[in-house]
């Protein structure tokens, strides 16, 4: 008999990423590759095929059934029709229908999302999420990305913008966002963000991971500059733990690697500022736990949540 099995695709702005897992989540193969972006939506398309063909294959070989392509995607996606509203980094992806010419190549159901969701379920399916029916994740890399489990169920809202607490109005008048707006959480927070502090405030460049490091040795201003963006976060995260009550917070992405007494501890205490006492008590602050693998497996997880469907 042939094993149920399933694809997914993390598809970035330069790097994609496929895998054929098991059922359990197990990969059985990987493959990455990179793509440029002057290609545009195009040879990204062309390149998710190319690895899909591959994996197929390879599934084949192994006696292993490719019943979903999971594809977690690095923009909005408008995820009932599987339709990618846009890419920041790579033109020619608006609206692209990425579920049904998927599923019109290859004749197999095709779930698409965004990384963030995505990201959220590989969380909660394999990672610092496993039993948790009510939790929030945080992705903090050059951007921020969230999703948000609740009941035990991935919340996507209306128009699939649910947990998009990066763009959530932190500091009316502040520094402008990628979305376009003032004070949004990734324009104070993000990785680029604090870079981009370091940068203003030392006058020379600097990237997040030096401002960490100048912390970590006692600098005055760069501790100042950790401190307020512990602090945007946890107004962001108090709202939103005061608006569904999470048994659990998970940190994702580059920035949340810092030294624990860097980040996570100050966000502990902060969070206790802008949180109802008794949403805040109990409320676990934790580092995700898929690192490197986080998009990947969240495409998987993406494939397999709708296997339960
Ligand atoms: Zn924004």
């Amino acid at each position: 008999m042939e094993n149920i099995a399933v694809i997914g695709v993390d598809v970035g702005g330069t790097k994609m990423t496929a895998a054929l897992a098991k059922r359990s989540g197990q990969i059985v193969n990987l493959l990455r590759v990179q793509t440029k972006p002057e290609e545009g939506a195009k040879g990204g398309f062309k390149a998710i095929c190319e690895m899909i063909w591959e994996l197929l294959n390879e599934g084949r070989r192994k006696d292993l059934k490719v019943v979903r392509i999971g594809v977690g995607f690095g923009g909005p996606v408008n995820f009932e029709q599987g339709t990618v509203y846009l890419s920041h980094h790579v033109h020619g992806w608006e609206n692209f229908p990425l579920k049904e010419e998927i599923e019109k190549h290859f004749g197999i159901v095709t779930p698409v999302d965004n990384d963030a969701n995505a990201g959220t379920l590989g969380e909660w399916m394999f990672g610092a999420g496993k039993g948790i029916d009510d939790l929030l994740y945080v992705n903090i890399g050059t951007g921020i990305g969230g999703g948000i489990i609740s009941g035990g169920k991935l919340i996507r809202g209306h128009r699939n913008l649910a947990g998009e607490i990066g763009h959530m109005t932190v500091k009316p008048d502040g520094p402008i966002c990628t979305c376009g707006r003032k004070g949004c959480l990734e324009a104070l927070a993000s990785g680029s963000a604090i870079g981009r502090e370091g940068t203003e405030r030392f006058g020379r460049a600097m990237k997040s991971e030096e401002v960490f490091q100048l912390a970590e040795k006692g600098d005055e201003t760069a501790k100042q500059i950790i401190a307020e963006a512990v602090d945007a976060l946890a107004f962001a995260i108090g709202a939103a733990a005061n608006l569904f009550n999470p048994k659990r917070v998970i940190l994702g992405g580059g920035v949340s690697e810092a030294p624990e007494h860097l980040l996570v501890e100050p966000l502990r205490l902060r969070l206790l500022r802008y949180t109802l006492p008794q949403a805040a008590e109990g409320l676990e602050i934790v580092r995700a736990q898929l690192g490197y693998d986080a998009g990947i497996m969240g495409a998987i997880a993406l494939a397999i949540t709708t296997l339960d469907a």
